[in-house]
């Protein structure tokens, strides 16, 4: 089974919320090799996925900071060191081999010596239309977030949803798409009022309150989708539409890690004063662990990122050998 070992890291981050992108940075720091892995297509974990928009106003060093921009900041400071980054993998199973560490994603192996698991409140996988929709339309014609607004250069767009998430989106194809529909199933948004108005002096199409009720997709050409006022099922609209954005959040589900033989409290990882698990060498830091007087926000979860760090380090010998900024505490 060794045989077949490529490379090991020193460490494997399994989340990229903002405690695993920081753990990743400090790690890179500690001139650790280290590989992060993240569900998403993005990292950010929850402040990108559930509240991009909200102005916090409890993280150090800042009086208030839009979640969004503080991602942006945490991604410029990641970029400092060479930390290897797997997104799109969501870690199924963590094993222990003989001295090593194996972690199995959706789609491949991984081995390190040291695990940290940051993985909040689990992997997030969007909502999606609560119909069946086939794997064509899926996979063609359907998308969740926005990746590379050039893509829909020049399409007709709609947009499902009316939280922040699809206003952003709407806002951010305006300088691409040719048409943006938004549509909703409430009279009333609940994204940020200044959004609101640059999309209401925008000439993007609002229809509400109406729900998506078929799909008509035809090769993605002249594809077109059928909506129906929500309690007057006789009003219905067709919508010409090259490419349907469905943004309805986010469900998370951590129960993946009953399985990692790590004692477990209401699905968070118990660990002690090192934030180290039941299983030496598996640590866990964020909303992902649970200790007396835990409290799930940023500063704590940043604060724990050292502390784990430090002891994976000394504890197993991490940085032996290539010790080159001196003596490491
Ligand atoms: C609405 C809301 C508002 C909030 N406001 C504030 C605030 O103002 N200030 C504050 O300090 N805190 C706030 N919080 C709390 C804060 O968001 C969390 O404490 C923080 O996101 C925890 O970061 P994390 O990296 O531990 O976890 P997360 O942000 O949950 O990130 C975990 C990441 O791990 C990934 N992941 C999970 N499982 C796997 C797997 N098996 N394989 C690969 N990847 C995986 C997920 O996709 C996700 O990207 C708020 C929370 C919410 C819900």
């Amino acid at each position: 089974m060794k045989d077949k070992i490529k490379k090991i890291y020193d460490m494997i981050i399994i989340g990229g919320g903002p405690i695993g992108m920081f753990a990743a940075y400090y790690a890179g720091l500690r001139t650790l090799k280290v590989q992060l892995i993240e569900s998403l297509g993005k990292l950010g974990g929850q402040l990108e996925a559930l509240y991009p928009e909200k102005e916090m106003i409890n993280v150090p060093g800042f009086a208030k900071v839009k979640a969004a921009d503080f991602i942006k900041l945490l991604n410029q400071q990641l970029n400092n060191y060479p930390v290897d980054i797997k997104l799109n993998h969501t870690v199924e199973n963590v094993k222990k081999l003989d001295d090593v560490f194996q972690i199995k994603t959706n789609n491949e192996l991984f081995y390190g010596k040291t695990i940290m698991i940051a993985t909040g409140i689990g992997p997030f996988t969007p909502r999606k239309l609560p119909f069946d929709v086939g794997q064509e339309v899926e996979n063609k014609f359907i998308s969740y977030y926005v990746k590379n607004p050039k893509k829909y250069k020049d399409l007709n767009v709609t947009i499902a949803g009316g939280g922040d998430g699809a206003i952003d989106i709407a806002l951010e194809l305006l300088d691409y798409a040719k048409n943006i529909t938004i549509i909703h199933r409430r009279d009333n948004f609940r994204a940020l009022e200044s959004n609101m108005v640059k999309v209401y002096n925008s000439p993007i199409v609002l229809e509400t309150p109406y729900l998506i009720k078929s799909i008509d997709y035809n090769n993605s050409k002249n594809s077109s989708i059928t909506i129906e006022k929500v309690h007057e099922s006789d009003k219905k609209k067709t919508i010409l539409t090259d490419h349907l954005i469905v943004s309805y959040g986010f469900k998370a589900n951590n129960r993946l890690q009953q399985n990692w033989n790590i004692e477990l409290q209401r699905n968070l990882v118990k660990v002690d004063q090192k934030m180290e698990s039941t299983c030496p060498g598996i640590f866990a830091i964020g909303d992902a662990n649970i200790y007396p007087y835990k409290q799930k926000i940023l500063a704590n979860g940043f604060g724990e990122v050292p502390i784990a760090i430090n002891n994976a380090i000394n504890e197993y010998s991490l940085t032996a050998n290539r010790n080159i900024h001196g003596v490491i505490q």
